[in-house]
């Protein structure tokens, strides 16, 4: 059969063969210097008006493209796979991750559903995640794209669980007595406040429970609030615990909350993002010890685990429910007994997500290629690091540390700091000057220089330098800000009238 005059295949396989080989050496060569070169540059102007053209009616030659690919978007990435990115809690990614995308991409399976092997080794990440969890093996879980989505879909399940016969789905919120009523800690993330704004539900109705002094959330606190609520005729339907807390990684006692759920009949999640990934260490699991109760899970394998981004995910204890929020039987979708539309549940069934990129392949490619133990090890080093900072920290004459240390991210300042301007200011600099990419957070209403340690690479050396750097930059912005820069600094710019 003759080829398609317009197919998007190589004219010249050879050439392409040869332009795919650079490609790959180029990335591979990216990776092995991931610690040179600085951690991040700004892109200057003329690189971004590369990409501000019109829309190009002519193709160009692959190799001319990767040309611009190596001089205008390699040297300005994001930086996270430096082993001086700190900054949020962004994975490192891996070479292995990297060539599992490129298979991926090659095969290119939509992974909605149908009867393809793809579908079989998302099965298989989800069993293997069910037994790292202590879950059932018939528990059910979905790639998505990050914990923000995970935590939003677990709501919907969580919502459907309280709706019962009374088909939330159909009849819509109304039909469920009593405003629904959610817990977190007050050290939860803000996505947890977004899913309950998406599942219509409102902020107001998310109670942020009081944290004690490792930033965990108060049991006592939790239990009050449900009882006011209950005497108030609203219905609490959800507790959602936090395992490592973005801002200092604080992790709640799970096993606590998850006496409470099942005593108020709450459903009980848990925003693991990077957290829940601690039960791959022997040593880290006793830390979130009650994670095996919890009724779903969301996490991210593209954080502690360094699957190149995005793989999120989330975990449900019971598959009945968790098909009950999404399933559809639209006739598109209907099953046969045999052929390619062969199959029971398909991961559309389990979101809202129909196509759907082929995330488990990398995903399992990390594990076979890396396994549990070497996995859990470089995650135990990321804790270890962050010891050895907070340390370097309490020795410094110039900083102090501003929350307790539970996993591997690490908050602290400069001294007598009272408004932080020092901290921002030697946090952008950082940046600029490409030397280390820690954050900023907001501890206490105050700014805070966080140092989140996800990545594998970095190492007793880097955390060294890291401190050396910070020094050098406290001691420069200690000298340095100028009236004017410092009320341009402030959240909301200089305070041009009083109002
Ligand atoms: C990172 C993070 C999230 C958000 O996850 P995304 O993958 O960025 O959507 C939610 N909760 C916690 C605790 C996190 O650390």
């Amino acid at each position: 059969m003759k080829r398609s005059k317009v197919d998007l295949d190589p004219r010249d396989w050879e050439t392409f063969r040869a332009d795919s080989r650079r490609a790959l050496d180029m990335m591979i060569d990216f990776l092995k210097g991931a610690r040179e070169g600085p951690v991040w540059r700004q892109a200057p102007d003329e690189v971004r008006e590369r990409f501000r053209r019109e829309l190009p009616a002519k193709g160009r030659e692959l190799e001319d493209v990767l040309g611009d690919f190596e001089r205008y978007i390699k040297p300005y990435a994001n930086g996270n796979t430096h082993p001086l990115f700190m900054g949020w809690a962004h994975g490192a990614g891996t070479p292995v991750g990297m060539v599992a995308e490129m298979l991926a991409a090659g095969l290119n399976s939509n992974c909605g559903g149908r009867n393809h092997i793809a579908i079989d080794v998302e099965r298989q990440v989800v069993a293997w995640m069910a037994q790292a969890f202590g879950f059932p093996p018939e528990a059910t879980g979905l790639f998505v794209t990050g914990t923000s989505i995970a935590n939003f879909l677990s709501l919907i399940v969580a919502r459907e669980h309280a709706s019962g016969v009374k088909n939330v789905r159909r009849n819509g919120l109304a039909a469920i007595e009593g405003q629904l009523v959610a817990y977190a800690s007050r050290e939860a993330h803000n996505c947890v406040r977004q899913a309950m704004e998406l599942a219509g539900l409102g902020a107001r109705h998310l109670r942020l429970v009081p944290s004690n002094e490792r930033r965990a959330m108060r049991i006592d606190a939790l239990t009050r609030a449900v009882g006011e609520d209950r005497a108030r005729g609203l219905h609490p339907f959800l507790v959602v615990g936090t395992a490592g807390s973005v801002d200092t990684g604080a992790i709640d006692d799970l096993d606590a909350i998850a006496d409470i759920a099942k005593a108020e009949d709450l459903w009980f999640h848990v925003d693991g993002a990077f957290g829940a990934l601690a039960v791959f260490s022997p040593t880290l699991r006793p830390l979130v010890r009650g994670l095996e109760r919890a009724d779903s899970i969301a996490f991210d394998f593209h954080k502690w685990l360094h699957v190149p981004y995005d793989a999120g995910f989330f975990i449900v204890r019971d598959p009945a429910v968790h098909r009950r929020a999404f399933a559809a039987d639209a006739a598109y979708l209907t099953r046969a007994p045999r052929g390619l539309a062969a199959g029971e549940t398909w991961p559309c069934d389990l979101g809202p997500d129909l196509s759907r990129g082929f995330r488990a392949l990398k995903t399992w490619f990390t594990i076979e290629v890396f396994g549990a133990e070497r996995l859990g090890a470089c995650i135990e080093q990321t804790c270890r690091m962050a010891s050895r900072l907070e340390r370097h920290i309490e020795a410094s004459e110039n900083f102090a540390m501003r929350a307790p240390v539970t996993l591997n991210i690490v908050c602290f300042g400069v001294k007598d700091d009272h408004d932080g301007q020092l901290n921002r200011e030697i946090v952008m600099e950082l940046h600029e000057r490409g030397e280390a990419a820690p954050s900023l957070t907001i501890l206490d209403g105050v700014p805070a220089i966080r140092a989140a340690i996800i990545n594998h690479r970095t190492g007793e050396d880097d955390i060294d330098a890291f401190m050396a750097l910070l020094e050098r930059a406290a001691r420069r912005a200690k000298k340095e800000p100028h009236p004017l820069e410092v009320a341009s600094l402030l959240p909301n710019g200089p305070i041009l009238s009083s109002d």
